[in-house]
């Protein structure tokens, strides 16, 4: 394996940039959190879509990152 001037910047960016998006993902998710259901008058669902818990934008995340483990 050759390591190319490219892949030199790549990787001393790395970290700075994992941190950056992983910081990014965390606000996604914490403006999609759940509220629980209420005495049975409603289920979990999303603060911010309003949707049954999880909503669409949390399913999204979580199928990429179990993805992105195997
Ligand atoms: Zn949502």
């Amino acid at each position: 394996m050759t390591i190319e001037p490219g892949d030199r910047a790549f990787i001393a960016a790395s970290r700075t940039d994992h941190s950056v998006m992983s910081a990014a993902l965390r606000a996604v998710l914490d403006l999609h959190e759940v509220v629980p259901a209420v005495a049975g008058l409603f289920t979990d669902h999303c603060r911010t879509c309003r949707t049954p818990y999880p909503c669409t934008t949390v399913t999204a995340v979580a199928t990429a990152l179990e993805g992105s483990a195997s």
